[in-house]
């Protein structure tokens, strides 16, 4: 008998690896039937794996442990927490924002719970579930009245929806922004039942633009922040307070998309002014923006303004369409609330915190990561050195952070492509850059935490 005659005989039967206790509490938490399917599914595994020579001792063992790995890498959840190591803070494909650990309690507390979400305690009687982040927000902004919905996205097609049927609607042509591949302005102002009425050029557009393009079909006037990319060089927009004057005595309203909202202003640490909400209400009669870009709450958009037009937002049929549920006010709620002590906020908002940290902070957390794998992993030769970080997801957009990047080469044994390949599908993946043949983990996005499983990892895969 051949060699790989004799293992396929090795192979158990199913009944012989449904028999063994760890199967058996494999079946306590899954089910009969689907633990028995990935015994197939492995059995299916093995056959091939001998065929190509790769497996040369066989025994139930060794079979009950590769069903075990299968069937917990089958059963495993397909979204799951995945350590950032590229930089980037407001990754998109990461998940933006990461909430503060301090609302943590209180967003649990609510989601286990029956809450007053539309519920009026005083009253007795129904209540509305954007009441409980209006007040906060009214007091943070200035804004007179605000509402919630899924995301900026959504709320600036409510917006228009609500606000410019059938009208025209003034964009500068420097501000016809595209986010994220199928979010285009000009063809969420056709969905919202607008016409566009584009003025000015890609790199200036004056107020007598705006001026000339008014007509008794102007519904209002968009302002789009560039949030995403930058014009530099020979350029010119009018000023906010002239833009707004003109709105208001033309009698149509200042409708403001400001997608990433930024209530502190970071330029004291050393970062590129950008517009805080704040000043965005109070020259915009509508001004909406991201709950988790540069505000580091969960996924929303927040539409605040002048309360007659808020008004009439709530009042839109497709609100409820597009309505937030109670972790996505919980969240917003509990997250606005840090900002009344801005000093806090920086500290306890994770995205704040990782865009104002102190490079000489993330010099001193490579070394010490770099310096720890030095001491653990073998046949790695890792060094540390200057690099640059991104805010991301359409923010600060071509602006670059300092950072340090520990960097890391296999000496032996496997290539750093084929090492961030398995970095990246443990049980914890890990999403590093690859540049050079090193694999560069920067410090800035990494958590508490982070290193001492980059370490085990690396370690179990270097031995
Ligand atoms: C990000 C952004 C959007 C879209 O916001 P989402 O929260 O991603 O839906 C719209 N407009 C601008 C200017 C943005 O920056």
């Amino acid at each position: 008998m051949t060699d790989q005659q004799e293992l396929f005989k090795a192979i158990p039967s199913v009944n012989e690896v449904m028999s063994d206790s760890r199967i058996q509490e494999l079946e306590k938490r899954y089910s009969k039937a689907e633990v028995k399917k990935e015994i197939r599914r492995s059995f299916d595994l093995i056959r091939k794996e001998i065929l190509d020579g790769k497996i040369d001792e066989l025994n139930l063992s060794t079979v009950v442990q590769l069903v075990e790995k299968e069937v917990k890498q089958d059963m495993q959840p397909s979204l799951r927490p995945v350590i950032n190591g590229t930089g980037v803070i407001l990754h998109t494909n990461l998940g933006r924002s990461l909430l503060s650990p301090a609302i943590k309690d209180y967003v649990n507390q609510i989601m286990f719970s029956y809450s007053n979400l539309e519920y009026d305690l005083e009253k007795k009687q129904r209540g509305l579930r954007y009441h409980h982040v209006e007040k906060l927000i009214r007091e943070l902004t200035g804004a007179e009245d605000a509402l919630v919905v899924n995301n900026n996205a959504a709320a600036v097609m409510l917006v228009l929806d609500t606000l410019v049927q059938g009208q025209e609607v003034i964009v500068s042509r420097g501000e016809l922004v595209e986010i994220g591949g199928s979010f285009r302005i000009p063809e969420i102002i056709t969905k919202g039942g607008g016409t566009l009425h584009e003025v000015g050029t890609t790199n200036k557009t004056h107020l007598r633009d705006y001026q000339a393009a008014l007509n008794d079909q102007t519904g209002a006037v968009l302002k789009v922040h560039t949030s995403n990319y930058r014009i530099i060089g020979f350029t010119e927009r009018p000023d906010e307070a002239e833009l707004y004057h003109f709105a208001q005595s033309a009698g149509i309203p200042l409708i403001n998309d400001l997608g990433s909202g930024l209530l502190i202003d970071l330029s004291r640490f050393g970062l590129p002014k950008e517009p805080l909400i704040q000043e965005a209400v109070a020259t915009s009669d509508i001004v909406t923006f991201s709950g988790d870009k540069l505000l580091g709450g969960p996924q929303a958009g927040i539409i605040a303004g002048k309360r007659s037009l808020v008004e009439k937002i709530k009042h839109n049929q497709m609100l409820r369409a597009l309505r937030v549920d109670k972790m996505t006010l919980s969240s917003l709620a509990a997250t606005l609330e840090l900002y009344h002590n801005p000093q806090k906020a920086i500290q306890q908002i994770p995205t704040l915190q990782m865009i104002t940290v102190k490079p000489a902070e993330l010099k001193e957390r490579a070394e010490n990561l770099a310096a720890q794998i030095n001491e653990n992993v073998d046949h790695v030769k890792v060094e540390v050195k200057a690099g640059t970080s991104q805010v991301g997801g359409g923010s600060y957009p071509g602006y670059l952070l300092k950072t340090y990047l520990v960097c890391l080469a296999p000496t032996s044994g496997t290539s750093a492509t084929d090492l961030e390949d398995n970095l990246r599908h443990g049980d914890q993946p890990i999403v590093a850059r690859i540049e050079h043949d090193q694999i560069i983990f920067d410090v800035r996005t990494l958590q508490q935490g982070d290193g001492q499983v980059i370490i085990q990892r690396l370690t179990d895969l270097m031995d």
